[in-house]
C-alpha cells in the first residue's frame, strides 16, 4: 500500500532505530534523561527560545500551551479550521476552562485585523480575551503557510492587547523549509510553539513546546498533571534528535512530489478543482463520475490510500516513505481510473 493518508504514517528508518537504541536514558521527572534534555535544549535553541518540554503528542504541548497561559474563563483567539479546535477532543474547554472566539481565516491563515476585531474590551459580560493561537503550516487550511511579515503585524496586536501567542507548528519545518525561514526568528514573535516530530519528520513519537523558562517551569508542572510525565522516554526523543539532523532538508522533496502529483489530478475530468500546493499536503475537489468515497475506494483497490475529508474532498500528503517510484506509480494508476 502507498499511504497518502498523512504524515503521521511513516515507521522510523533504520538509521534512527539504531540512533534510538544507542540513546543515554535516565529517569525524566527527575530531569535525569540526558536524551530528552539534548532535545529539549537542541529544540529551544533553534527557535530561539530559551527552554523546551518534550511530550508525547502535539495535542498534549498544544493543550499544555493553553493551560499555561490562562486561567479558567479567559478566551482564546483562532480559527475556525484549528487543530486546537477540530482535533483535540474540546480540550480547550475542557483542560483550560476557555471559551473560544473563533475567526473565519483564508485556510486557516488570520489577518491582524480579524484578530483586533475579535479581542474583547474591557465589558463585564465578555470573557477575557488571553490568548491568540496560530497554526502554521494549517492541517485543514491544506498545508498553506503564514507570510512572516503577518506574523509580525499579528505580534504588535497582541503585544498592544497584553495577548499571548501561541503557534501550533505541527508542519512548521515544512513552511520554514518552504519559504527558507530562519526558524530563530519565530522565537522572536510567539511566546510559546509546538513542534511535532512524529509527522514529516519521521519519528514515532514526540513533541517539543518551546518558551520562556518561566513558562516552560509552569507547564513542565501541569505536564505531569495531564500525565504526561516519562521515565527512560530518551529513547523516543533521541528519533527527534536523529530527524532534527537528517531529515528537514528533505521536506522539499515531498513538497515538489505535492506539486507534481496536484498537477496530475488536475488534469482530470472528475477533478474539479485543487487547492494550490503551498508544502506537502493536496487537497482535490471530485466531481463527475466520482464522490470522494468512490474515488478513495477505487484508489484503495490499486493499494494507494488517500483520506476523504469532505463528500467532496480528497486529500494526499507526502512524507518520509512515500517514494519517487511511489509517485510514478501513483500517476499510472490515476491515469488509469
Ligand atoms: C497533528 C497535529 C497536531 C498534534 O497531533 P498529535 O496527533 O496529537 O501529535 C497538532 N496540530 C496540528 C496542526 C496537527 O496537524
Amino acid at each position: 500500500m502507498i499511504d497518502y493518508r498523512s504524515d503521521t504514517v511513516t515507521r522510523p528508518t533504520p538509521g534512527m532505530l539504531a540512533f534510538m537504541e544507542a540513546a543515554p536514558v535516565g529517569d525524566d521527572v527527575f530531569g535525569e534523561d540526558p536524551s530528552i534534555n539534548a532535545l529539549e535544549r537542541i529544540t529551544a535553541a533553534k527557535f530561539g527560545m530559551e527552554a523546551g518540554l518534550f511530550c508525547p503528542s502535539g495535542t498534549m504541548t498544544n493543550q499544555l500551551a493553553i493551560k499555561t497561559h490562562t486561567q479558567a474563563g479567559d478566551e482564546v483567539i483562532c480559527d475556525r479550521l484549528s487543530h486546537i479546535y477540530q482535533y483535540e477532543g474540546g480540550g480547550i474547554a475542557f483542560n483550560a476552562g476557555c471559551s473560544v472566539q473563533l475567526l473565519e481565516g483564508d485556510r486557516g491563515r488570520l489577518t491582524p485585523n480579524q484578530i483586533l476585531a475579535g479581542i474583547h474590551s474591557e465589558d463585564v459580560h465578555k470573557p477575557i480575551t488571553r490568548l491568540v493561537s496560530l497554526e502554521n503550516t494549517t492541517n485543514r487550511g491544506g498545508g498553506a503557510c503564514y507570510d512572516f511579515e503577518t506574523f509580525k503585524e499579528i505580534k504588535a496586536v497582541t503585544l498592544a492587547h497584553g495577548l499571548a501567542l501561541h503557534l501550533d507548528g505541527a508542519r512548521l519545518f515544512n513552511a520554514i523549509v518552504q519559504k527558507n525561514e530562519a526558524p530563530v526568528l519565530y522565537g522572536q514573535v510567539f511566546d510559546s510553539i509546538s513542534i511535532c516530530f512524529s509527522k514529516g519528520l519521521g519519528a514515532p513519537v514526540g513533541s517539543v513546546l518551546v518558551g520562556s523558562k518561566d513558562f516552560i517551569k509552569k507547564a513542565r508542572r501541569w505536564r505531569k498533571v495531564f500525565g504526561g510525565g516519562m521515565r527512560q522516554a530518551g529513547y523516543l526523543a533521541a528519533a527527534g534528535i536523529y530527524a532534527l539532523e537528517h531529515h528537514i532538508e528533505r521536506l522539499a522533496e515531498d513538497h515538489k512530489n505535492a506539486l507534481v502529483l496536484s498537477e496530475v489530478l488536475a488534469s482530470k475530468d472528475f477533478v474539479e478543482s485543487i487547492l494550490s500546493v503551498e508544502t506537502n499536503i493536496v487537497i482535490a475537489t471530485i466531481g463527475g463520475k466520482y464522490t470522494a468515497a468512490s474515488f478513495t475506494s477505487a484508489l484503495k483497490e490499486k493499494g494507494i490510500l488517500a483520506i476523504a475529508m469532505t463528500p467532496t474532498q480528497v486529500r494526499f500528503v507526502f512524507h518520509l516513505d512515500i517514494t519517487e517510484a511511489d509517485l510514478a506509480k501513483t500517476i499510472n494508476i490515476i491515469h488509469q481510473l
